[in-house]
């Protein structure tokens, strides 16, 4: 079955769609995007990325695309069209094409952002065996720029991250600034010591995660001690156990760290608790 995409208003075939060679987010990595996870046919979390992706815009100063208040509707049409029961919406955003190359951002009277959306389909997303595996990660130095918080096409460091992770045979990377772990390459760090679960506190260093929020809600619910703060490498090896969280792997044990296992080496009771909780209740609340 052919893909179909969106594009700036219209529900096209993968190969038709297509966009200008001086779209900046081509040019300049000057775009924003959101990837929400499709469950049962429904949408996890859809508010949380729509306001994410309403912030990028803002910090950015870029135009809200016109179909911006249609984005549930458009979500919808795509996981119908493309028979989607698990599996991916990407969403991207760009400051669109000003018909050549130039720094200055175009007027945006002039130059409409371009808007793009396809699916991936992942039968069995939520039953991945990675999930009943654990993940190994390795540490590597956190060189990308001061606003991660915005959730920018500028992806070149977190893909060289996880090629030196698949080269010394993990699963992904661990960023690490000044000492103290900041996040992973597309994921939010965790770690559990003595039933308490520790994460980096939100600043423009980490991607605010819509799975990080969700998370810590439904671990306060359920009377888990959650404390916000930095934490290092040799305090993560020393864990209990340790995961991570995204719209893609939901939450994630890991169970090595740069060689190192964490407890038994198996997944954590904590991490696996949380994942069933998370997906039991995004469930319910899926749209
Ligand atoms: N941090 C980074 C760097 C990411 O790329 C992602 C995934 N987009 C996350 C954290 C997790 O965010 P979310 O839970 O919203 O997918």
């Amino acid at each position: 079955m052919t893909r179909t995409v969106y594009l700036n208003g219209d529900y096209l075939p993968e190969d038709e769609a297509k966009v200008s060679v001086f779209d900046r987010s081509f040019l300049m990595a000057d775009g924003v995007y959101e990837v929400t996870s499709v469950l049962g046919g429904k949408l996890i979390d859809f508010n949380g990325h729509l306001v994410r992706l309403e912030r990028s815009l803002n910090e950015l100063d870029m135009e809200k695309p016109e179909a911006f208040d249609e984005l549930l509707e458009i979500h919808r049409k795509l996981v119908e069209l493309n028979d989607i029961e698990d599996g991916l919406i990407y969403l991207q955003v760009s400051r669109g094409s000003a018909g050549d190359r130039d720094f200055a951002f175009p007027d945006p009277e002039l130059v409409k952002p371009t808007l793009v959306l396809f699916t991936q389909n992942k039968p069995g997303l939520a039953d991945s065996p990675a999930a009943q595996a654990g993940i190994k990660i390795i540490s590597i130095e956190d060189i990308r720029w001061g606003r991660r918080d915005i959730k920018t096409v500028q992806l070149l460091y977190p893909s060289m991250g996880k090629m030196m992770a698949k080269k010394a045979g993990c699963d992904d990377a661990w960023m690490v600034e000044d000492g103290a772990v900041t996040e992973g390459t597309s994921n939010n760090a965790y770690i559990v010591k003595g039933g308490k679960i520790i994460t980096r506190h939100l600043s423009t260093d980490i991607l605010h995660g819509i799975t990080r929020a969700a998370v810590l809600r439904f671990a306060r619910e359920a009377q888990m001690e959650v404390e916000e703060r930095a934490f290092t490498i040799e305090e993560a090896q020393d864990a209990d156990e340790a995961f991570i969280t995204s719209a893609s792997s939901f939450v994630m044990p890991v169970v090595e760290i740069d060689g190192k296992p964490l407890g038994d080496g198996a997944p954590g009771s904590v991490a696996l608790r949380l994942r069933e909780i998370y997906l039991d209740e995004s469930r319910k609340v899926a749209i």
